[in-house]
């Protein structure tokens, strides 16, 4: 009865989500200054004053004031709890059978990793995902049994690579369409995950892994989208019925624009191709925000393999991080446009206009 319950109101509250903004989310997290930008006495660009109302102000120079609304506004005050708080409904669902993703986006340096992985004592959404996910498997267990497994990827320069593979992959991973119709990569390790220890040393093979063959690791990882996937297979011990859902959750490339006298050879290739995926992206979730016929899937390996979590009745969260220094405006006020236009709400405004 229970469960019921809390499934019924799960539901509900999606409901009224979907009324006004179908199944895709964008909350703004802003870090704060660091201790170098504080004692060089760097002026902030964004108010909070209505951060509640998931309004975020900034300021673009001299009197002017832009605001971008979100459907929640974190200030360098909210923590990692406060975060997951909100975030939490939408990762339980995909143990009711829904398809989830959540990314961070954002320039380097703007906390995408500390919010999805965070440090060791104060982890982030990947962690807590995991750890709440079997916290709510236990409370149901007289209903329902549930499977987890997980994959650790990385999509370099439009290749994917299995952080999990203990060898080398003796071919390119490729994304293939299964005959129901589901995207998946031949030949990827799936972790079977039983407790929370058990992803705790996955998590830490996947990160090993990332390290190796690159000269320096931070700027290897803001070039490279990191991928976690959660596999979850579910029976109902009631009616013997089963199911499976997947939940990835995404550290994106850094998304500042590289200066035009850096870009040259690998970096440029790099670059490019950092452009060319997380435009995609925003396309793709633009395309679902605007109930688009075309969904354009393909244009990219990212949203090519997150194809099954993204429309239908997936559930999309994109973190769009950002930073307070006025050193950083120019790429903070490119996030913040990325994002507004993920929502689709520009389309909106325009057919009201209409
Ligand atoms: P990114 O992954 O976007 O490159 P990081 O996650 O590495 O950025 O964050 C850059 C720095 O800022 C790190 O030292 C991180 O600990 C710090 N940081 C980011 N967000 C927060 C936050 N909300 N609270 C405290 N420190 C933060």
């Amino acid at each position: 009865l229970k469960y019921s319950e809390e499934q019924a109101k799960r539901k509900q509250l999606y409901n009224q989500i979907q009324e006004t903004k179908g199944n895709i989310r964008v909350f703004c997290r802003c870090r704060p200054l660091s201790r170098e930008e504080s004692s060089t006495g760097c002026a902030t660009v964004v108010d909070f004053d209505a951060a509640k109302d998931g309004d975020l102000g900034v300021l673009t120079g001299g009197s002017n004031k832009r605001t971008f609304k979100f459907d929640r506004v974190y200030t360098p005050k909210d923590g990692q709890v406060d975060v997951f708080a909100d975030a939490s409904p939408l990762v339980v669902s995909v143990l009711d059978g829904y398809n989830v993703c959540i990314f961070a986006y954002g320039q380097t340096g703007t906390g995408k990793t500390f919010t999805m992985e965070g440090p060791e004592h104060n982890r982030g959404v990947n962690y807590r995902t995991l750890e709440q996910l079997f916290s709510v498997a236990r409370e149901r267990s007289d209903t329902f049994t549930y499977n987890l497994s997980v994959s650790v990827l990385e999509v370099y320069n439009e290749q994917i690579r299995d952080l999990l593979a203990t060898s080398p992959a003796s071919k390119k991973l490729e994304i293939k369409q299964t005959s129901e119709g589901s995207h998946h990569v031949p030949g990827i390790v799936e972790a079977k995950v039983d407790n929370i220890n058990d992803v705790w040393s996955v998590l830490q093979a996947g990160s090993n892994a990332r390290a190796v063959g690159s000269n320096n690791v931070n700027e290897h990882s803001s070039r490279s989208h990191c991928i976690l996937c959660i596999m979850v297979k579910t029976k109902n011990l009631m009616n013997g019925e089963c199911m499976k859902s997947k939940l990835w959750l995404v550290d994106l490339a850094g998304s500042e624009r590289l200066a035009k006298t850096d870009a040259q050879g690998e970096r440029l290739k790099e670059a490019q191709n950092i452009n060319k995926s997380l435009s995609a992206l925003g396309d793709v979730i633009y395309a679902l925000a605007t109930k688009s016929s075309h969904i354009p899937y393909r244009n990219s390996k990212l949203t090519h393999l997150l194809q099954d979590s993204l429309g239908g009745d997936s559930k999309t969260l994109m973190f769009v991080q950002i930073s307070p220094s006025e050193h950083d405006l120019s790429e903070t006020l490119s996030s913040l446009n990325f994002a507004t236009r993920v929502r689709g709400v520009e389309l909106g405004h325009a057919r009201k206009q209409i």
